[in-house]
């Protein structure tokens, strides 16, 4: 109407709905060609198909928005499992941690018991050991018949044996526990092979097999390190190839391996003897392995040896692996890092190795070497053993029973050398020297011995803390004995300490 009457073009401003459906319409005037006002043409859009869209786009924005929302929800969400997550870990990692660090106190103290269990079981091994092995040494200076000195020999060589798997037993615990203590001095390497190899002479003489031995000339002759661990690891497979070896050579050689960075020497001991089968050869490192059930019984042994002796050569900066072929032989091999060592001239004197002694030279060692001594042990069978192994060297030992009845005899008649056993009841050795120590006074400084069935190197440091002067473990032979007394005979004579 408002375009028919005032001729303007018009558009309706809501959209319209009848029965035909939803419009929009809008109307413009039209003239003829002479500009004469002729009507009105009018448009209607047909609204459907557009709210159509609308709701569409509608739609997909409220979509969107909630897509948008449930995005940030599940963001929120994942965000906040992750959170918990991490915190569940971290209460988790303290928990394992402090599981890990429960098992790792447990285990430690284990080993401690393990290591005091075997410190403890080698004391009361070795206590009663030394009554057989120290009256079989005796007894071999009394006149015996044939069969009886054949009977003694297997006496010593069972009890020796016996000694040597506690020691064995007691290295490995040692090794083990990383507490072995390793020198680090000077030594005649040849000196070193040579008493290594001494101790097999007589065996592969009698059994028919050469032992022989070649350095060379590249190797140092001093060489600093440790000797009694080369040694042992030595001993331990020359003594292997000796025993698995019936017809043939065992052959010991030593070479250069490296000069740089640091001197490397490699030591081979090669044998002609009964091999190890190539599936064995793994686990003879492992300790208590033996290539078959029946080396036990047939050739004695722990199967502890080598795998002290590979931790040995570890220890000394090395290491050690096996070459075998049943039937033909075996050779082992290992190697130690090591510094050449320039002795000062002359060499023999300075040999740091300990003389030993004759157990009976002479003339007796108590006409050399006068001494008052007490001897203390509450054992009457090892009381007795030292009492007749002094008396071959010609000295007269008063007994005592225990810690208590040492100081009342050194306050009686004092006396300078007082050989001292460690456990004992009442007042143990340890107790009584600190005591003695603590007494002061010259007639109060005797060199005392610790004659001990305790064989581990922080008893022998527990000794000499408490202010004993010289160690000597269970069983001991007479020459030991006597090299201790001589070693006290020159403390004394070298004044007051
Ligand atoms: P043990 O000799 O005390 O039994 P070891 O650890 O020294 O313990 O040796 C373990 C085992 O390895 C021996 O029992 C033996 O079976 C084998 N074995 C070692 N050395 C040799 C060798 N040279 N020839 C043949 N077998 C050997």
């Amino acid at each position: 109407l408002l375009a028919l009457r005032e001729q303007k073009v018009t558009t309706n401003l809501e959209p319209v709905t009848d029965e035909q459906g939803t419009f929009m319409s809008g109307f413009a005037p039209f003239y003829d060609s002479a500009h004469q006002f002729v009507g009105v043409a009018g448009v209607d859009l047909e609204m459907t198909d557009l709210l159509g869209r609308l709701a569409a786009i509608r739609y997909a924005t409220l979509a969107s928005l909630c897509g948008v929302g449930l995005l940030s929800f599940a963001a929120g969400f994942i965000m906040w499992r992750l959170r918990r997550t991490a915190a569940l870990a971290a209460g988790h990692d303290e928990q394992a941690v402090g599981e890990l660090r429960r098992a790792k106190e447990q285990a430690e103290s284990a080993n401690q018991a393990k290591s005091s269990f075997l410190a403890m079981m080698s004391h009361e091994i070795r206590t009663p050991m030394n009554g057989v092995i120290g009256m079989a040494h005796l007894l071999r200076d009394t006149s015996l018949t044939p069969s009886q000195r054949d009977y003694l020999q297997t006496i010593e060589s069972s009890g020796e044996s016996l000694l040597t798997i506690i020691n064995d037993i007691l290295d490995y615990s040692k090794i083990e526990a990383g507490r072995i203590d390793l020198e680090n001095l000077p030594f005649d390497l040849r000196q070193c092979l040579g008493e290594a190899l001494d101790l097999f002479s007589a065996r592969t003489t009698a059994g028919g097999i050469t032992l022989v031995s070649s350095l060379d000339p590249a190797v140092p002759g001093w060489i600093v390190s440790d000797a009694t661990r080369l040694r042992q690891i030595l001993v331990n497979l020359i003594g292997n190839a000796v025993k698995f070896t019936s017809r043939g050579e065992v052959a010991v050689t030593v070479a250069v391996e490296t000069h740089a960075p640091a001197l490397q020497l490699h030591f081979a001991v090669r044998d002609t003897g009964i091999g190890i089968p190539a599936d064995r050869l793994d686990r003879l490192f492992k300790s208590f392995s033996q290539v078959d059930n029946s080396t036990n019984r047939k050739f004695g042994g722990t199967g502890l040896g080598l795998a002290i002796s590979q931790r040995l050569a570890t220890l000394l900066g090395g290491r050690m692996w096996v070459e075998s072929t049943e039937g033909v032989g075996s050779t082992f091999h290992f190697t130690i890092t090591t510094t050449p060592h320039q002795p000062a001239a002359p060499a023999a004197t300075d040999t740091p190795r300990p003389a030993t002694t004759d157990s009976n030279p002479a003339g007796k060692l108590a006409v050399r070497c006068p001494l008052r001594i007490l001897l203390a042990d509450d054992n009457p069978v090892n009381l007795k053993v030292a009492q007749m192994m002094l008396q071959r060297l010609g000295y007269r030992a008063d007994p005592a029973g225990n810690g208590r009845e040492v100081l009342d005899a050194q306050a009686l008649a004092p006396y300078e050398v007082i050989l001292m056993d460690v456990e004992m009841p009442e007042l143990d050795g340890l107790a009584a020297t600190r005591l003695l120590r603590a007494a002061g006074g010259p007639a109060h400084r005797p060199w005392i011995v610790a004659l001990t069935a305790n064989a581990m190197a922080d008893d022998r440091a527990k000794a000499f803390a408490a202010g004993m002067n010289d160690f000597l473990t269970k069983p001991y032979r007479p020459d030991q004995l006597a090299a201790v007394l001589e070693r006290a005979h020159r403390g004394l004579a070298a004044g007051p300490r």
